[in-house]
């Protein structure tokens, strides 16, 4: 489903990465800047009608691309370019002079996770192990859809909503802005973007309806279980 040559670079320190691996990504050598935009791993209309190819041409067209043009550009004739792109995350994080490459690195990194976190074919329930962790952590799957939509919804502003790994638990959480946690120490299984680029196109101010659609219609189960590993 993922392109393995597109994700090559852009994923690639992600694989890298010892314990904050995420691997629902192909495990492939460290790479390094100039980074490449991945394919969508999936047409532009195939998420149709909850998301339309209109909002998926400017979000990974101009938005996604945007981020790591940006980045890019930044990490010309920089050390950091050496790096995977995970490393350039945790390096840039918390520091004042690098906040704008922080900014474009950790949002290169989220939207590339976004994408895969939905699949044409998705929403339902998640059965195995996951299933069974969130029937444990939650207390079923019903609570577990009502607490993902509610704290995604409720994320003030631009930002994420996230189903982590935390050691041995399911989490939900949110991050604001580029934030990403990844440069948490918890391990991402599925993101929603609610950027009002994710969706104003489509459903203007109705933010609910839109991640509610998310996860009854696109979450994909297989890359969370992938990831969770
Ligand atoms: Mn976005």
């Amino acid at each position: 489903m993922t392109d393995k040559i597109s994700h090559r670079a852009v994923m690639a320190g992600v694989a890298t990465a010892g314990s904050l691996a995420v691997s629902g990504f192909p495990h492939i050598a460290r790479a390094a800047a100039p980074f490449e935009l991945p394919k969508l791993p999936y047409a532009d209309d195939a998420l149709a009608p909850v998301i339309s190819a209109n909002t998926i041409g400017f979000h990974y067209g101009r938005h996604h691309k945007g981020y790591l043009d940006a980045m890019n550009r930044m990490l010309e004739g920089n050390d950091l370019g050496k790096l995977g792109l995970e490393d350039v995350i945790k390096a840039s994080m918390m520091n004042p002079t690098r906040v704008a490459l922080f900014n474009n690195a950790a949002q290169v990194w989220n939207h590339t996770f976004y994408w895969n976190s939905m699949h044409p074919k998705g929403g339902g329930k998640p059965s195995g192990k996951l299933g069974e962790m969130i029937d444990k952590d939650f207390g079923g799957f019903d609570k577990f859809k009502t607490e993902f939509a509610t704290t995604t919804i409720g994320q003030f502003a631009s930002g994420w909503g996230w189903l982590v790994l935390d050691k041995d638990k399911l989490r939900i959480v949110r991050t604001g802005n580029a934030d990403t946690p990844v440069a948490q120490n918890l391990k991402p299984l599925l993101t929603i973007d609610v950027w009002e680029h994710a969706y104003y196109l489509d459903y203007q101010d109705r933010r609910a309806d839109y991640v509610n659609a998310v996860i009854d219609k696109l979450i994909n189960w297989d890359f969370a279980a992938k990831n969770l590993g």
